[in-house]
């Protein structure tokens, strides 16, 4: 039985039953079965029912945005704000998806020679808990649209919201089978990717979680995208507006109690200024509302499941062992993480080091911008920088010397559809959103007429 239990008074929410091998391949002759009609349809009629989602999303965002919050303690208002996102991201690949799988002529010595962009199939998507809406929509909405169908294999601690978004594609009436839920555990993965009929993987969670994925699919020949942690840095440069940095900073960490791929995981502060901004960044900090994931007002809510916060204890604890020292928070209750400042933190601390998925955020400081950026691309993530500085020419300078896969100036690392997403090193490969991420799920034909 896989289980939804509300992280913030352990009420357990529902059971579900996992699917056996046999509902596993029922399920996938389903989604085969759907391809082969699915792939005939226009551009415009795929773009018509993806409108009609994200009418659905909208005119229900309450009530899917209640669920997530009782399955993983989100506080609300962002749980909706979450849910209104994936509208955004719906109505732009039904906008803008034709245009970007549009054939391509290219002039070369035939008679005539284009590219055309191609549905591949049943693609297999594993997703996690933290954004139990957007991380999914960013992978089916292009997906869908290219005229692929898909699986989901979502988190085990959110499967009512995985059974909502199959609901939600029935109601706006997505033939049966173009998505579909299966409900099964990280041990039935291997077996999805193993039947022929399933063509690709994408992948959004932890490192280890990637690698078991990639090296299952690579012994198929199967192409994964691969979207995994990080642990971006916030560097504040000497001459950076401070109190708007301050502000951008703690929303970077703390949003989503710190439970983000893209959140600012290391603050890195010049020398100069590092004892100002650091008071400013506090007090903003302090500002965050703690409380009850379903109220309206709470900015940091519990941690998804008391082993993340568990986890997150143990990083902080062995940085403080190692030398850190706590401006505030380092308490746990439960699944609740006090916010916590960690100062003094050093390179080879675990709170520099590993990521730190949670309301915890660890300051070090430099003297100067060669070493702020050695410090930024010492990690083995590199899935995006924000830098904060008023000199444009010095941002557009620095920009290529970070090896993430995104820079942010004066702004936090935000995904929007209209802009490739995804990482470099152990963040992982591929590219989702955009022209691009609709491309990474099709088979790039060369059409040659002599
Ligand atoms: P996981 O990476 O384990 O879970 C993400 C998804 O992968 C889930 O659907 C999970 O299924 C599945 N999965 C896990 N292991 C395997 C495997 N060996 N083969 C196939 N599928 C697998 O995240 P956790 O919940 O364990 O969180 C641990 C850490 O992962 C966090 O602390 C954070 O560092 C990182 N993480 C990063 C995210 C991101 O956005 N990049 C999101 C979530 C976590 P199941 O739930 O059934 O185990």
């Amino acid at each position: 039985m896989i289980q939804s239990i509300n992280p913030y008074n352990g009420e357990k929410l529902a059971e579900h039953k996992e699917f056996s091998s046999e509902e596993i391949k029922t399920a996938i002759t389903k989604a085969d079965s759907a391809f082969r009609n699915w792939r005939k349809t226009t551009f415009k009629e795929r773009a018509n029912l993806l409108l009609k989602v994200a009418e659905d999303l909208k005119t229900n965002s309450k009530e899917y945005a209640k669920t997530i919050t009782q399955e993983m303690g989100k506080p609300i208002s962002q749980s909706i704000a979450e849910v209104e996102k994936c509208a955004w991201v719906c109505e732009y690949y039904a906008e803008n998806g034709a245009k970007h799988l549009a054939s391509e002529d290219i002039s070369t010595d035939a008679e005539k020679s284009y590219i055309s962009y191609e549905p591949l199939g049943v693609i297999l998507a594993v997703m996690p808990w933290n954004y139990p809406f957007w991380q999914v929509f960013r992978f089916a909405a292009p997906a869908l649209m290219a005229g692929n169908v898909g699986v989901l294999k979502h988190a085990s601690n959110v499967m009512m919201s995985a059974n909502n978004l199959e609901k939600i594609f029935l109601k706006a009436g997505f033939p049966e089978g173009c998505f579909q839920n299966l409900v099964i555990g990280s041990g039935k993965v291997e077996e999805v990717i193993h039947d022929e009929r399933v063509k690709a993987v994408t992948l959004t969670g932890s490192t280890g979680a990637g690698q078991a994925v990639a090296k299952a699919a690579g012994g198929e020949i199967k192409k994964t995208v691969l979207e995994l942690g990080g642990s971006n840095a916030l560097v504040v440069l000497q001459d950076a507006n401070l109190k708007e940095a301050a502000k951008v900073c703690a929303k970077a960490r703390f949003q989503n109690t710190g439970q983000s791929c893209i959140a600012g995981k290391r603050l890195l502060l010049q020398e100069s200024i590092a004892e100002d901004f650091l008071n400013l960044f506090k007090s903003e900090v302090e500002k965050l509302k703690v409380g009850d994931p379903m109220n309206e007002d709470t900015y940091i809510g519990v941690q998804a499941r008391e082993d993340l916060a568990e986890d997150l204890e143990k990083q902080v604890q062995d940085s403080v062992k190692n030398g850190a020292e706590i401006l505030i928070g380092g308490k746990r209750e439960g699944a609740f993480y006090a916010p916590t400042i960690l100062t003094k933190v050093s390179r080879e601390m675990a709170v520099f080091k590993e990521e730190t998925f949670g309301p915890a955020i660890g300051v070090t400081t430099f003297q100067n911008e060669e070493e702020a950026v050695d410090l930024v691309n010492s990690s083995q993530f590199g899935l995006g920088v924000s830098i904060f500085t008023q000199d444009f020419e010095k941002a557009e300078r620095l920009a290529p010397q970070f090896e993430d896969g995104a820079v942010f100036v004066n702004e936090l690392v935000k995904s929007d559809p209209r802009l490739p997403f995804g990482g470099t090193k152990m963040s992982g490969y591929g590219r989702e959103l955009s022209f691009l991420g609709i491309r990474e799920f099709v088979n790039i034909k060369t059409v040659y007429f002599k």
